[in-house]
């Protein structure tokens, strides 16, 4: 599977890549990533990329000639397929599991990452990607959330995770895309807290079963939160939301 990344900050990328499961995806030919600046594609002396927006308003956008060069030059360059493009951006469908394992089966994705107030519209009109968002809140840039797609994808490729198994049990991932029930490891008493008696009985249709009902019980506890809105992750009161 082959990733090709457009930044601004092609360095940001450099520490993730190079470390645990993605390095050894890259080592082992599993997976590749090629990044890409976007200042290549800028013209003139300064390779200006930014500039004011029509209109007023605060801080600068991409334009669109250095980032709609840039992708056409990068899909049609690569001895492959022109791949999906992917756009990030906290407006675009939000990134879950279920889309991450679609995208796990193609084999490119170029991901185009923006900077400063985002993209001059053309940008999306011309190359028409998809927008894809991480979650509701707004990054300084789309390199956090390109990695974000790169590693919850790259851990879906076959031959990745040593165990071809370990991820079907995944929170999102198991039947019903509960979550994942808890797990210890040793000792088998820290501060005072034990390990649950049926994970240590070896009776397997047990510990089956009782992980069953802690994975129901979590994933229960967390529709009830959300349903609410209403509590934190520490169980702290939050303020109601606006209707
Ligand atoms: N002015 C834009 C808006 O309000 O929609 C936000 C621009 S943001 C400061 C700069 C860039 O960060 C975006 O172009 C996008 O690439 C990336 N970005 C920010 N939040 C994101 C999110 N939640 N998911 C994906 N990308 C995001």
């Amino acid at each position: 599977m082959r990733f090709d990344v457009l930044t601004l900050f092609p360095e940001i990328f450099s520490g993730y890549l190079t470390q645990s499961l993605l390095k050894l995806a890259i080592d082992r030919g599993l997976t590749s990533v090629h990044l890409h600046n976007i200042r290549d594609w800028a013209e003139g002396k300064h390779k200006q990329v930014d500039d004011k927006p029509f209109g007023g308003g605060p801080g600068m956008l991409l334009m669109a000639g250095p980032v709609v060069e840039a992708v056409e030059a990068v899909q049609a360059a690569a001895d492959a397929p022109p791949g999906r493009l992917l756009l990030m951006s906290p407006q675009g469908r939000r990134l879950d599991q279920s889309l991450a394992e679609e995208l796990s089966t193609s084999n490119r994705l170029v991901l185009l990452c923006g900077r400063y107030e985002g993209f001059d519209q053309r940008v999306v009109d011309l190359l028409r990607p998809e927008e894809i968002s991480i979650g509701d809140y707004v990054l300084n840039g789309g390199e956090v959330a390109a990695m974000t797609i790169i590693d919850s994808v790259v851990r879906l490729v076959p031959g990745v995770l040593g165990d071809e198994t370990s991820n079907q049990e995944d929170s999102f991932s198991r039947a019903g895309r509960t979550l994942e029930y808890a797990q210890y490891t040793r000792p088998r008493e820290y501060r005072g807290l034990s390990v649950p008696d049926v994970l240590l009985s070896g009776n397997h249709p047990e510990i089956a079963a009782w992980r069953e009902a802690d994975a129901a019980r979590r994933t229960a506890a967390r529709l009830r939160a959300m349903d609410s809105g209403l509590q934190d992750s520490a169980g702290e009161p939050r303020p109601k939301p606006e209707a």
